[in-house]
């Protein structure tokens, strides 16, 4: 019926105007309000009624991120994808679920650093279980506004159940990146828009039921699962969590062959030797590895990309872009020698493990040394971390051997020492025994902190004398070509090392 009158108006308006032209009327200033009226009725319209929906117009298309992503495309985290399909499969058998009385999963949490594919894992859920997929960040849901947060989440659920419905769906899986911005642990006061969000949130969750049609889980992400508030991971809640670490080497080698199979790689190229040498990368900057690399082959005008290419990539995504820090000559020739010490020290601890030397100014370093750890390490005992806290000395005993004293370049090695020695505290594998940093004073603290730097110290050292020619045989070639390879380094190591013997 609306229809019809709606059609009738638009038939009338001309009718009228051209007979109050006709009549001699100005209508210029008619047509002129009824244009603004029209602007502001659509404005209202697209804003869902003056915030009273917050949660529509374009924020709802952000929502409508389409999911074509399945598991296969995810690279490494094996455990995880294991442990996330058996999960979505109570999505997929919730017939056989309900018989057995089973209370429905509702919420599922994947913890982890950033960058290691929670998203990804997310949007391979929705392809899964052939479900719709929204996706939104906490942070969406914070306004100054009290309540405003609490109906956006409303509007989120609201929506997931109506496209579920449109697009004849059984499920809807929603995605909440980071979600401790709103399940942050409750303190009332001025907390107040952030507990409405949250309390929201729990409600909706709360109403979810296995008869319900369609079925919605809820999948949240965030690195800090420490602060969230207890109500949110108690059963019937977000009970379910699985961690989402940092690859080892076989995921990051996985990772790395999914993104290299758009871009072309020239012969001989060994992405196993990229992937053991980024060590504590996530998938995102193995991503940003290879996109680098393929950035500095098509500067070189290659057609593929090459393996210098990948390494100058690991440096980038690790250190920065390079600078243009003109150093002076006799700065550089300390930095040589500072990184000098640290490669010395890591091939004589660890024999293969100096990846490539570099005296060249990149990110806030004028130098470093990339290592090559020969595996992954979980687990390290008191001799392992001594030795590592060594390889952070080499450089200001090199200094100290060279120049007879040290300068400011051994801050950042000093803080890794220090905290290597309160790991090793803390683990037990110190003179002061098993203790709780609380039971000892922090005179005890200082003096066996100090102890254990000494003699480290004092250790490499008298390595590093030993190893003068070492120095002398690397220095030139390394301020000459301001990069020294794994490979090159060793060959002169082993060089002097016959030499003297
Ligand atoms: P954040 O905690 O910062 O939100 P996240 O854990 O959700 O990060 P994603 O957004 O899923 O990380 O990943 C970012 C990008 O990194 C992806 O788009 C992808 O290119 C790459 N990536 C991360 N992990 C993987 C992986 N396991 N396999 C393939 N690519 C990955």
């Amino acid at each position: 019926m609306s229809k019809i009158y709606k059609e009738i108006g638009i038939g009338f308006i001309p009718v009228l105007l051209v007979f109050l032209v006709y009549q001699g009327v100005n209508v210029i200033p008619i047509l002129f309000i009824a244009a603004l009226g029209a602007s502001l009725f659509y404005m209202m319209r697209t804003r869902g009624g003056m915030g009273a929906s917050a949660g529509g117009g374009d924020r709802k298309s952000k929502h409508r991120t389409p999911a074509f992503l399945t598991f296969d495309e995810i690279g490494g985290q094996d455990r995880a994808k294991k442990e996330l399909m058996e999960a979505l499969d109570f999505l997929i058998k919730h017939e056989e679920i309900k018989k057995l009385g089973i209370r429905p999963l509702k919420g599922l949490l994947l913890t982890g650093p950033p960058g290691t594919g929670k998203t990804l894992m997310a949007k391979a859920s929705a392809h899964y279980t052939n479900s719709v997929y929204m996706a939104a960040s906490g942070s969406e849901f914070v306004e100054m506004y009290v309540g405003v947060g609490a109906s956006r989440v409303r509007d989120l659920f609201k929506e997931a159940r109506a496209r579920a419905l449109k697009e004849g769906k059984d499920n809807a899986i929603i995605f909440i990146d980071e979600i401790d911005v709103i399940g942050g642990q409750r303190e009332g006061g001025q907390q107040r828009e952030y507990d409405q969000t949250l309390n929201q949130l729990l409600t909706e969750m709360d109403g979810i039921h296995t008869n319900d049609a369609p079925r919605i889980l809820i999948i949240a992400a965030t690195n800090r699962k420490e602060m969230l508030d207890s109500a949110l991971l108690r059963p019937g809640r977000f009970d379910r969590h699985i961690e989402v670490d940092l690859p080892d080497k076989k995921g990051r080698l996985a990772i790395l062959h999914i993104h290299a199979k758009n871009k072309p790689l020239a012969e001989g190229v060994s992405l196993d030797l990229t992937a053991e040498q980024t060590f504590g990368f996530s998938g995102a900057q193995l991503e940003g590895v290879l996109n680098e690399a393929a950035i500095y082959a098509m500067r070189e005008d290659k057609l593929a990309i090459e393996q210098p290419h990948l390494a100058s990539a690991i440096d980038k995504v690790m250190m920065g872009e390079r600078t243009d820090k003109e150093t002076a000559n006799d700065e550089k020739e300390r930095v040589a020698y500072h990184e000098l010490g640290h490669a010395i020290i890591a091939e004589l601890v660890r024999p293969g493990s100096v990846s490539q030397v570099t005296v060249s100014p990149r990110g806030k370093a004028l130098g470093y040394v990339r290592h090559n750890p020969p595996q992954d390490h979980y687990l390290y005992t008191k001799d392992y971390i001594e030795e590592q806290i060594m390889i952070a000395l080499g450089g200001a005993a090199a200094e100290e051997m060279i120049y007879g004293g040290r300068s400011t370049g051994s801050r950042n090695d000093f803080e890794q020492s220090l905290s290597m020695v309160r790991n090793m505290m803390d683990s037990g594998l110190t003179g002061l025994g098993i203790i709780d940093r609380e039971m000892v004073t922090k005179d005890q603290l200082m003096k066996e902190n100090a102890a254990i730097l000494d003699a480290l110290m004092l250790r490499t050292k008298s390595m590093l004398e030993q190893q003068r020619s070492v120095f002398e045989h690397s220095f030139a070639i390394l301020m000459r070509e301001e990069v020294l390879s794994g490979e090159t380094f060793r060959t002169l190591f082993d060089a002097s090392v016959s030499q003297s013997a």
